[in-house]
């Protein structure tokens, strides 16, 4: 029995490794190893010198990684195996991990390399199956790219407990993260208590419902439990310091002007109008906001010296973004301001407000960081600025001399959906796969190297309206945070083929052993669907990792199933005759997932967009044609996006059909300033034109005749109608799936 066992260890133990498979992610900046490894001892001992506040980081570390609960590895404190080397004269935060026959050296230049070097040392380390560890020979040469390797989580929309908040720190500081966002005040909750005004916590904390589903759902309906918390001041200092152990600045947010309507909740005499609300259960942005008046700016100088008192970072965030103007342009306070400091509009009063903000911090010696929306009005002389909305507002401030962090929402919004399946859990919209976030780049080419220096990283933002659980927070994280690590610690530049090998092989075993035990999106994994236009129609064919697969294929009108190979095609033709609707499931060794194909007249049809769409949604000509409606909630990749108020599209079928009419697809979420256009036009070969209104997302134009070509003119209003967010702004217009009835 014994001898495959043993035979089976000795393979395990001498697999080379090759000289460029590192399996410490963000990738290291240089990394050679022998074809050798050793073996280790369960207990590591290291050199007697080292002091105390150092040594004491290394055996929770060994809890981290190292898979097996009942035999940890452990550190001990003799003269032997693992020596450590303080570097002077070296490049900052840098460290080296020199692994001989006969002993580990660890050279660093600062407590914070030191401790980046031992999470690089345990991610060397792996287990075999009988529990012993072994780390190949190799040499170690590492330094980061940026400082600020930011993660932001919004503890407002949904709240996470002190002990949730420190897993979060452990599995940054994994990764090298070095700035914790910690966004803890929105319209749906205060979360940190303010001695001063004690019902901050004890009213703003506290919200009576929560809106169920996605928010664009209609009819509304609503989870009327009593939901919130909040973190006392005792906590915070013991996250604080929990933090700091872990080499990680807690930068805090405290927002205003707006996202401040659990503020007024408990004291509604800093709003415009006065009048009491209750915290809310919806998300989206609220009209009442923090008033310019001078007690509301006291209140807040107030609040900030208790947070000031707490969080000892340079960096103190005062969120700024979102702020509808209409309160202020009614209220006597707000206008008899302006009009005195001969300002010019309420974007000036905004800038007027923010700068009150960044004297007060700067007289404290803090320095003010902000969302994008500061700039609007004049950006204050010390403020940073957190570009969110593109990266036009960093690269803005970046050529003004000003810090800049990168987080647009095209690669930094991590609650976006990260696959395109079915079972995706329910998220607030947008794609942004982990090969997206792997490409980011924070650096602009517009910037010079001068004003690129101004640039101080990036971070990935966790906004929590659909993120109620640990669970699901940490799934939408991980592994986008490890591909975002990669980016700004900016080591060797692997190929994203690589990077996730290396993930799914050391890192996704890692996050997810029973001692981590953390919920890890495996969407990457999932293979992908392509659709291709065919004479009759279109086709679908799987993209995937593991090509040795089958895919079972289950029709759920005929009940049977098929089974199709990797790149092999599915071909579903187009409906000579009435529209049929069709659903189909997915099912490989992985998952299961449903798809329904609309079989109609046009399918696969060209399409030629004579009015280009917005580059950032425009998903390809097929998509208005592929037998599917973009999906409610909106998910980014299925929608074509205009960002006009004229669009012209002419599609063209190989030959004659007769056409009876056309459902269009269009998406209203007035809160994203997505309108439906106001009318439609068709025109046939023949001539023939129809125009109707729209009024509704799903809208029927009929109109019989035989035709090749179909010409479709959409209107749209000018501007964003008073009333609604965005208003005099251009509005969208968002369409997918034209039905050929
Ligand atoms: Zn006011």
């Amino acid at each position: 029995m014994k001898t495959p066992f043993i035979l089976a260890l000795f393979f395990i133990g001498t697999i080379p490794f090759a000289q460029n498979h590192c399996p410490i992610l963000p990738n290291p900046v240089t990394y050679t190893s022998t074809k050798d490894s050793i073996a280790l001892d369960s207990l590591l001992f290291c050199t007697k010198s080292l002091s105390s506040t150092l040594s004491n980081s290394i055996s929770p570390l060994g809890d981290l990684y190292i898979l097996n609960k009942n035999k940890p590895l452990r550190i001990g404190r003799e003269d032997g195996f693992i020596r450590f080397e303080e570097l002077n004269n070296a490049y900052p935060e840098s460290y080296s991990i020199n692994v001989t026959k006969s002993k580990i050296i660890l050279s660093y230049t600062s407590p914070a390399s030191y401790y980046h070097a031992l999470h690089s040392l345990f991610q060397l380390i792996t287990e075999k199956p009988d529990h012993s560890f072994s780390i190949p020979i190799c040499f170690v040469k590492d330094f980061p790219n940026f400082s600020w390797r930011g993660l932001h989580l919004d503890v407002a929309r949904h709240f996470f407990s002190i002990h949730e908040v420190k897993k979060y720190l452990d599995l940054m500081a994994m990764y090298k993260f070095n700035v914790f966002h910690w966004h803890l005040t929105d319209d749906q909750g205060w979360r940190i208590e303010i001695k001063k005004y004690p019902k901050l916590t004890s009213v703003g904390a506290w919200r009576d419902s929560t809106v169920n589903d996605h928010f664009s759902t209609y009819p509304r309906t609503w989870d009327t439990k009593r939901y919130g918390g909040f973190y006392t001041q005792e906590e915070i200092k013991e996250v604080v310091q929990y933090a700091a152990d872990r080499h990680i600045t807690i930068v805090p947010e405290i927002e205003m002007p707006g996202h401040a309507r659990a503020a007024l909740a408990a004291y509604p005499a800093f709003s415009c109008t006065g009048k009491q609300q209750p915290v809310p259960g919806l998300w989206g942005v609220f009209e009442d906001v923090f008033c310019t008046k001078d007690s509301t700016l006291h209140f807040l100088e107030d609040v900030l010296e208790e947070v000031l008192s707490l969080f000892p970072g340079k960096f103190i965030h005062i969120g700024g973004d979102e702020v509808p103007k209409s309160r202020w342009e009614k209220c006597a306070s707000c206008q008899n301001k302006m009009h005195a400091l001969h300002l010019k509009n309420e974007h000036e009063l905004q800038s007027y407000f923010i700068r009150q903000i960044d004297v007060y911090l700067a007289k404290n010696n803090r320095q003010l960081i902000g969302w994008d929306e500061i700039l609007e009005g004049g950006l204050s002389p010390g403020a940073a600025v957190m570009s969110w909305r593109g990266m036009d507002g960093g690269i803005a401030a970046a050529k003004e001399g000003h810090y800049v962090v990168m987080t647009p929402g095209s690669h930094c919004y991590f609650d976006h959906y990260q696959g395109k399946s079915s079972s995706e859990p329910l998220a607030i919209g947008g794609y942004t796969p982990l090969e997206k976030v792997f490409e980011f780049n924070p650096i602009p080419k517009s910037l010079t190297p001068q004003e690129a220096h101004f640039v101080l990283g990036a971070q990935a933002n966790l906004w929590t309206e659909y993120i109620p659980t640990f669970n699901q927070l940490t799934y939408m994280t991980y592994p986008r945070a490890i591909a975002l690590s990669q980016v700004l610690w900016g080591g060797t530049k692997t190929s994203y083929d690589a990077f996730e090998q290396t993930l799914k092989k050391y890192h996704i075993p890692r996050l997810t052993a029973p001692n981590v035990n953390t919920k890890v999106s495996m969407s990457f994994l999932k293979p992908s669907m392509k659709f291709s236009r065919e004479p009759n129609g279109l086709s679908l064919m799987f993209d995937g990792k593991d090509t040795s697969e089958k895919i079972t294929v289950v029709s759920q009108q005929k009940k049977e199933g098929i089974s199709i190979s990797y790149g092999k095609k599915l071909f579903f033709n187009r409906s000579q005759k009435n529209v049929k609707h069709e659903k189909f499931t997915f099912s490989t060794a992985c998952c299961t997932d449903s798809l329904t194909i609309i079989s109609h007249r046009g399918l696969g049809a060209k399409v030629t967009y004579v009015t280009p769409p917005n580059e950032r949604y425009h998903p390809g000509d097929l998509i208005l044609v592929d037998g599917q409606f973009g999906a409610r909630p909106w998910r980014g990749y299925q929608w074509v996006g205009f960002d006009t108020n004229h669009i012209n599209i002419t599609l063209e079928l190989d030959r004659k059909i007769r056409l009876n009419g056309i459902t269009f697809g269009f998406l209203n979420e007035p809160s994203s300033w997505i309108h439906l256009p106001n009318e439609i036009t068709v025109r046939l070969d023949n001539g023939k034109m129809k125009t109707i209104s729209v009024t509704e997302e799903r809208t029927k134009l009929p109109i019989k005749g035989k035709t090749k070509s179909i010409q479709v003119s959409m209107k749209g209003l000018p501007t964003i109608p008073v009333g609604f967010p965005g208003q005099g702004e251009k509005p969208w217009i968002f369409c997918d799936e034209l039905v050929f009835e």
